[in-house]
């Protein structure tokens, strides 16, 4: 039996808790802050808001878009309610302009607009370093099945057209970004976060990196990014 208010995970930005309905858990939104595979480590005041009210508002606008997921509801400043998935162990990156990983893979530089969106998936794994890797690796490890490859495909599309016409329309590039995706009561719902921690987000214009990248790379102001980002999303 699970206690109420039970830790059950404690990752490196999120604590989910037990509730007293087992498919229920509570999400907590942490200051810590890690980058490189936690090598760097840190803390950015009000991230674990910011991040619980963005992504809590940018949940309901994929529910509104048929994009199915794990969020109830925003509980308190940190908190949200959210459905227990069964976690699929893959990341889902997607991607409109180049940067980060797929500029360091291919030598290319950042800042370049892709012709069409790149989708890859990764191997969730922090020892290894979230490995690329391709549906048939899945497929004979056998994390997910292709019935599952191809809903979590196209939500991700759906996500990525959702994401981009929003920011778009509040002065934002969304550069690129990553999903985790879970099994529940036999449905692929979209879990875990969608905020600065996990998208890259560009200020129209003048460029400027409103997101994790500024703890990442040192570029100061991090505070006032994630504040910025919650200014846009709740205005
Ligand atoms: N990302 C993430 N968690 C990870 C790796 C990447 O949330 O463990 C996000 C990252 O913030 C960016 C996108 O996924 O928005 C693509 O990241 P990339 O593959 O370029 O890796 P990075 O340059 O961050 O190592």
């Amino acid at each position: 039996m699970l206690k109420v208010g039970e830790k059950l995970y404690e990752g490196k930005a999120k604590i989910l808790y037990a509730t007293e309905d087992p498919a229920l858990v509570i999400q907590y939104f942490k200051d810590d802050a890690t980058a490189f595979n936690a090598q760097k480590r840190g803390t950015i005041m009000d991230k674990g808001v910011c991040n619980n009210k963005i992504s809590s508002a940018l949940f309901q606008v994929m529910e509104q878009a048929g994009v199915p997921t794990h969020f109830v509801k925003q509980l308190s400043d940190r908190e949200m309610l959210v459905k227990r998935l069964e976690i699929i162990p893959l990341e889902v990156t997607m991607r409109n302009i180049t940067a980060g990983g797929m500029s360091r893979m291919l030598g290319i530089e950042e800042g370049i607009v892709l012709k069409q969106p790149v989708f890859e998936w990764h191997y969730k794994s922090d020892p290894l370093g979230d490995p690329l890797m391709n549906d048939d690796h899945i497929l004979a490890l056998q994390l997910a099945t292709t019935q599952e490859l191809e809903t979590i495909r196209r939500l991700s599309s759906k996500v990525n057209d959702t994401l981009k016409t929003y920011f778009a329309t509040r002065g934002i590039d969304l550069v690129d970004f990553k999903l985790e995706f879970g099994r529940y009561r036999g449905h692929i719902l979209l879990g875990d976060e969608i905020s600065p921690d996990t998208c890259r987000f560009w200020e129209q214009g003048t460029k400027k990196k409103l997101d994790k990248d500024r703890f990442r790379r040192d570029l100061g102001d991090v505070e006032a990014a994630y504040q910025e980002m919650l200014r846009r999303v709740l205005g």
